[in-house]
């Protein structure tokens, strides 16, 4: 059996009805836009997950990309950002600042994004002021402007990369550590450090201030504490941040945890 052959069908319609050869085109580029396509992660109304649109430019069907592959490499950012659900809401926009040197933190963090020469922002000392929130506001806000950007909580990852030392993983894991265009470091050296550790701080960190690619850090301790660990990355994160760090006093008023 011979199958039936979509344009001529939709063909003899038009021409049943007298339509003119633009409306038969329209009819054939409307026939393409209803077509379902495999893309998944997010459902486009627009192309039906196809990544194209069809569209009749001078009696031809042309193609252009559909506004939703922007969207869906943004989504794949944030899939390997490492920055989940919960944090996604934390913005910029969102951080309250009451009182004058949270404003200046928030100041700060949005003069940043706005600065490409940047090499670095830190919030240094202070437990629980909003730090994480500041920080995390930045990755998102570049993220939003599809600039790639990896959240890497310290300790979970430094587990996971000594745990994988020995596997193919690895120098995957490190090189996009070192590579990403920026990398937020949450909480460094929280809990007890050894050599291992410094020196996989060191090696990222050090990789990134040779090649300018930029970092974001929070620590609860501040750079001289962290120049008593090591002085080599103190220095580093001390000269790649200039401006950009802030050392938050220890204050228990600025404590957001425990108002709350
Ligand atoms: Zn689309």
């Amino acid at each position: 059996m011979v199958k039936p052959n979509i344009w001529e069908f939709i063909g003899q319609g038009a021409k049943m009805n007298g339509c003119d050869p633009a409306a038969y085109e329209q009819a054939r580029v409307d026939v393409l836009n209803a077509l379902p396509g495999k893309l998944t992660g997010y459902d486009c109304p627009i192309c039906k997950n196809k990544g194209a649109v069809y569209v009749l430019r001078e009696m031809e069907i042309v193609s252009r990309p559909c506004e939703c592959l922007t969207v869906r490499q943004v989504n794949a950012m944030l899939e390997k950002s490492g920055v989940s659900e919960a944090l996604k809401q934390k913005t910029l926009g969102n951080f309250i600042a009451k009182k004058g040197w949270q404003q200046t933190i928030l100041e700060k963090a949005n003069a940043f994004i706005e600065d490409d020469s940047a090499l670095g922002f830190a919030l240094l000392g202070q437990v629980g002021c909003g730090k994480t929130h500041i920080c995390i506001g930045i990755v998102n806000a570049l993220l939003a402007k599809g600039i790639p950007a990896m959240y890497m909580p310290y300790r979970e990852e430094i587990s996971v990369l000594k745990k994988t030392q020995l596997d193919e993983s690895f120098g995957e894991r490190m090189d996009w550590l070192k590579r990403v265009k920026y990398l937020y470091i949450d909480d460094l050296f929280k809990g007890k450090i050894n050599d291992s550790d410094i020196s996989l701080m060191f090696e990222i960190i050090n990789d990134r201030y040779l090649n300018n690619r930029p970092i974001l850090v929070s620590c609860e301790k501040n750079i001289d504490e962290l120049r008593e660990i090591d002085e080599a990355i103190a220095s580093r994160i001390y000269e790649m941040c200039g401006k950009y760090r802030i050392n938050i006093a220890r204050d228990d008023m600025k404590n957001q945890r425990m108002k709350s």
